[in-house]
């Protein structure tokens, strides 16, 4: 096959735009005068590399292949339009495409005004190879197939593709922005056997980098070089090339990779049980196709709980399916409660580990907590919110207050420590009172504390109300890299979440000494209030309720 007679007759005589910098050979000039930038240097004041030579280089290690093999675009959607330009002639020749699949393809036909020509997935929504081909006429130009494919996730035998690649006489376009969470792998090397082949990946899904625009179309030498013609010349901005070679660290896609396709197992075990759920169709991808009873009601309370999903009830071949992209553990789980299918949480998102152990996540635009809390059993100290006196201080709680306590904090210390002290004396809060649970047999109240020159006396009462007292002055803005006007704002925080009457008051001239006196008498008054079965009767108040 000659790909050179597939290649429009008008792009094969054009004349490319051309820089400076293109024409000037082996010459490495060292003052630029050639393009009319500004001459001050501020990171962005020069265009960048059209041709992205060191980021092609990294890709091309990466995934095998030469860089002449590879032609990078402002994100797949970019090459999916390439692939028009360079090989349709508007108003004459058409593309066959699969249905249901990938929007952009059809997109870009009709702005490139170009006839499709739609061939739909088998009921397994399988390819229907023969049916493709069929579709073909001495016009069709392209055929694009979508493997592991969007919407339904599945991908298709290796068979397949080559008999489309054999037997069609135009440009196959095989997108596999999927293929890092596929089972089966990438169908690349098949450039070296096919010229007609030409690969889509991106690094919009399993790289993380879907910000940043950039896309990959990886095929023979000839057509890159079209690509690259035809393609604006400055086509990824300076910030994204120098983004994405920071980002693209392989160890850590692929764990991200597993996790996600980790946790999709579970998010398709748990759907399974939710009784508005028809049917999962089994993905090769990082989303799942789902058909559900009541598609747009489902859609809407998703929308209403703050998650959206795609609906894809209206696309032909998907009838009554939403997709859903499998989020963090913690985003699942959120799905998951809203169907009604979640791990036991409750309405507060927490997850019951024990009878008094719970563990719940916290998560708004400025923080992320994730918190274990077990209050009948000790030994388990894990603390890490990015303020090491903040740690130190939380370290009291499990070894003074004889629980387990796992806190990680990941918050906008960029700002200030404002939002990831309060946030987690909140959950901290909340966790405690998740895990009383409905607090029978549990003493209630309690403490005193001296430590060194200091002393602090911190006294709570679990009765329900939230009454919070403070009687501490700090005369130093920090100690160590911590606030002093916190150390009020988390107990605040705390005796919110937890719904208890918190009253704290310490003396003493050494900051430190007072900080440190607060958290081990909260800690101490946390076992003792918290403690069981301190007194005979189950519900210590005379009220007979708490
Ligand atoms: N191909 C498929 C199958 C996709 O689902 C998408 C995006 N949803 C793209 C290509 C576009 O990717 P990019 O971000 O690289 O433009």
């Amino acid at each position: 096959m000659n790909i050179s007679n597939l290649i429009r007759p008008s792009i094969k005589a054009l004349d490319p735009y051309s820089t400076a910098r293109d024409e000037c050979g082996e010459n490495r000039p060292e003052i630029f005068l050639d393009a009319n930038e500004s001459p001050y240097d501020n990171g962005i004041n020069r265009y960048p590399d059209p041709r992205q030579k060191q980021l092609k280089a990294k890709i091309a290690e990466i995934k095998g292949i030469y860089s002449d093999q590879l032609f990078l675009g402002n994100g797949s959607d970019e090459a999916i339009d390439l692939m028009y330009r360079i090989f349709a002639t508007p108003g004459q020749d058409n593309a066959v495409l699969m249905a249901p699949s990938y929007g952009m393809y059809e997109v870009a036909a009709g702005m490139n005004d170009v006839a499709v020509r739609k061939v739909r997935l088998k009921e397994d929504f399988s390819l229907d190879v023969d049916g493709m081909l069929s579709a073909t006429d001495s016009r069709t130009r392209l055929m694009f197939v979508c493997s592991p494919n969007n919407p339904t996730g599945n991908s298709f035998p290796q068979e397949d593709i080559e008999k489309l690649l054999r037997d069609f006489g135009g440009v196959v376009v095989l997108d596999e922005a999927y293929i890092d969470f596929s089972n089966r792998g990438s169908l690349v090397p098949l450039i070296e056997k096919y010229p007609n082949l030409v690969v889509l990946q991106t690094l919009s899904k399993a790289w993380g980098m879907a910000g940043l625009r950039i896309g990959l179309a990886i095929a023979m030498p000839e057509i890159v070089a079209t690509m690259n013609k035809v393609k604006y010349p400055y086509n990824i901005n300076i910030l994204a090339q120098k983004m994405a070679l920071t980002k693209l660290d392989e160890d850590a896609k692929d764990r991200r990779v597993a996790e996600i396709i980790g946790d999709r197992f579970r998010v398709e075990k748990a759907l399974a049980e939710c009784p508005k759920v028809q049917k999962i169709y089994p993905s090769d991808s990082n989303f799942i196709l789902v058909k559900v009873t009541d598609p747009e009601g489902l859609y809407a309370k998703l929308l209403q709980n703050g998650i959206i999903v795609r609906n894809r009830s209206q696309v032909k071949g998907c009838e009554g399916c939403l997709r859903i992209t499998i989020g963090t553990p913690f985003e699942n789980d959120r799905l998951l409660d809203v169907l009604g299918v979640g791990p036991g949480k409750d309405r507060n998102g927490v997850e019951r580990l024990g009878e008094r152990h719970v563990r719940l996540t916290r998560k708004t635009k400025e923080t992320s907590v994730s918190l274990e809390l077990d209050l009948d059993k000790g030994g388990i100290s894990e603390i890490s919110t990015g303020l090491d006196f903040f740690d130190h201080m939380l370290e009291q709680i499990p070894h003074h207050g004889g629980v387990s306590l796992r806190v990680k904090v990941e918050g906008d210390l960029q700002v200030d420590d404002h939002h990831t002290i309060e946030d987690t004396g909140i959950a901290l809060g909340e966790a405690i009172n998740a895990a009383l649970g409905d607090k029978m047999g549990i003493a209630r109240y309690g403490f005193v504390l001296p430590m060194d020159d200091c002393d602090a006396a911190v006294l709570m009462d679990f009765g329900g109300r939230t009454e919070f007292q403070w009687k501490a002055e700090f005369h130093r803005e920090k100690v160590g890299d911590m606030s002093t006007e916190m150390f009020m704002h988390f107990f605040q925080s705390v005796c919110t979440g937890a719904k208890c009457n918190l009253h704290i008051e310490a003396r003493g001239g050494n900051e430190h000494h007072k900080a440190e006196a607060i958290f081990k008498g909260f800690a101490r008054t946390l076992r003792m209030a918290a403690a069981k079965n301190e007194f005979p009767y189950e519900i210590p108040s005379s009220k007979g309720i708490l």
